[in-house]
């Protein structure tokens, strides 16, 4: 048998606990949760900053690229390796110890492979959260990695809005260690930019600085049905105008998404008389008790009073019940699946050009692919929409590939060009939308990136994308 001398070296260095080769161990690490599949040459599990730069040293040494993998949650296949087999995966999930939480500084220092539910289970203890929030479980790397955004960004934002510092080792295994906690420190370049939502071709991200928010002590939910996009926006701008200060979550769900939620998840009831085009949920949170603030009761004397004032264009208002009516939101993506095929889209546009896009969408399909549903939803109080189109399998069996491959550009076109948005708002990017990033991103923009790119991985090892 012959001997693999990169996973010989890994193995002398750190260990059998840190290299997988068997192809059932090696399985998890290959796919990736909605796109990419591929063969590892070997998974390296490095358990510190120290055997992460001893790992990249030694994969440099044999000329073999690297895929920083966190919890492999990503959606646009660049966690996992591509097919050649001559890829190693570099998990960091035993790099998960360090929760040091300053309770006087508001932040913590954190291992990029714990994960965001064991972060939050930790602080949750002394009252505290990392409210960048999503529906899967992320590690902190990753989430550094592709910056994630999530359902509360309007209230806490991004990652990049919650990160101090960081420590990354990078391509040739140097280790840059910037783990500041300051929140004003205007000395320069900041360098923990160059790491965030550059999906690991820059380095490693091995520890990270969180900002970190108090838990709230109660939150108060709603369902809107507006008949509209544009009543959609109306709520908003009254919504942020008036409770701007306890806002923390505006998403919108459209009818054909909600018709699959309650046509696949038997737990759920539909609660409006009659499905409206969308239904908004809007959620208020709050560090005050309920003795010092009735949220619900605010929240619901003011979609009273714009109740009043929309008329027709509000189909319904139901406050409370916010388990049920999040739990809709949650289960959206997987009903659709059920349904058949989906094509997934992860756009933002101007906020106030949504129902314009939106509209303009539905056209297209109707005019070229009449067949084909729009099941769109997300987070319109940050522009972002999930715009998935769905094949009902059963009713009119899967879409050729050539209808795809016409589609999709079409789609990215109306959103980067004409409503000057983006094709990837919170997902990153990967192999799987690589042509629309060479496609749509600035020249320059690709230079600097070759320039930053031969300092922090001089060799191009890292990652599986391009960026320059
Ligand atoms: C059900 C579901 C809901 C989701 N909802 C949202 C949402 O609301 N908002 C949102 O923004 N995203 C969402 N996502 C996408 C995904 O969860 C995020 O992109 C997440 O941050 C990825 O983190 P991860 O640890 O899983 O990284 P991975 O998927 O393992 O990796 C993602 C990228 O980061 C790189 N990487 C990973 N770890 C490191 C590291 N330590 N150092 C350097 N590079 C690294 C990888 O190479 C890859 O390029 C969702 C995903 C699912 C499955």
């Amino acid at each position: 048998m012959t001997v693999d001398p990169v996973v010989s070296a890994l193995l002398a260095a750190l260990g059998e606990r840190a290299v997988l080769t068997a192809p059932e161990d090696r399985a998890r690490f290959e796919t990736g949760w909605r796109y990419g599949k591929g063969i590892a040459r070997c998974v390296v599990r490095p358990a510190s900053t120290d055997e992460v730069a001893t790992a990249l040293r030694i994969c440099g040494e044999h000329g073999v690229r690297v895929v920083p993998q966190g919890a492999n949650t990503g959606l646009v296949a660049a966690s996992t390796p591509d097919a050649s087999g001559a890829m190693v995966v570099l998990s960091l999930e035993r790099l998960n110890r360090t929760i040091a939480l300053d309770r006087a500084g508001r932040t913590v220092l954190v291992d990029g492979g714990v994960l965001l539910s064991q972060l939050n289970e930790a602080l949750a203890k002394d009252g505290y959260w990392f409210p960048v929030d999503l529906g899967a479980d992320p590690q902190i790397g990753g989430m550094v990695a592709t910056n994630t955004g999530g359902t509360r960004l309007l209230k806490y934002g991004d990652v990049r809005h919650n990160l101090l510092g960081v420590e990354v080792v990078l391509g040739d295994g140097r280790v840059l260690t910037q783990l500041n906690t300051l929140r004003k420190n205007n000395t320069g370049l900041d360098p923990k930019h160059l790491f965030t939502g550059t999906t690991g071709v820059f380095g490693v991200v091995t520890r990270a600085v969180l900002q970190v928010a108090p838990l709230p002590k109660q939150r108060a939910v709603a369902l809107v049905g507006c008949v509209d996009g544009p009543t959609v926006l109306k709520l908003l701008s009254a919504v942020e105008h008036e409770l701007g200060d306890v806002l923390s979550a505006f998403e919108v769900m459209s009818k054909n998404a909600l018709r699959a939620v309650f046509a696949h998840q038997p737990n759920l009831r539909q609660p409006f008389a009659e499905l409206p085009r969308y239904a908004t949920l809007v959620e208020l949170s709050s560090t005050l008790p309920a003795e010092a603030l009735a949220l619900e009761a605010v929240l619901e004397a003011r979609l009273g009073a714009f109740l009043e004032t929309a008329g027709d264009a509000v189909v319904d208002v139901l406050v409370g019940k916010g388990e049920e009516f999040w739990s809709m939101r949650h289960h959206i993506s997987e009903s659709l699946r059920s349904e058949g095929k989906m094509l997934a889209f992860d756009i933002s546009v101007p906020r106030s050009e949504l129902p314009a896009f939106t509209n303009e969408v539905e056209a297209l399909l109707a005019a070229e692919w009449p067949l084909v549903q729009l099941c769109d939803y997300g987070h319109w109080g940050d522009g972002g929409t999930h715009l998935n189109l769905v094949w009902n399998e059963a009713a009119i069996g899967k879409p050729a590939a050539e209808v795809i491959a016409a589609l999709q550009p079409r789609i990215y076109e109306l959103a980067c060009v004409r409503y000057q948005g983006s094709y990837s708002a919170e997902h990153g990017v990967g192999p799987h939308n690589q042509r629309y990033y060479d496609r749509y991103t600035d020249p320059l923009v690709k230079q600097l990136c070759a320039v930053l790119g031969g300092f922090c991985d001089p060799a191009g090892r890292l990652g599986t994308v391009r960026l320059s």
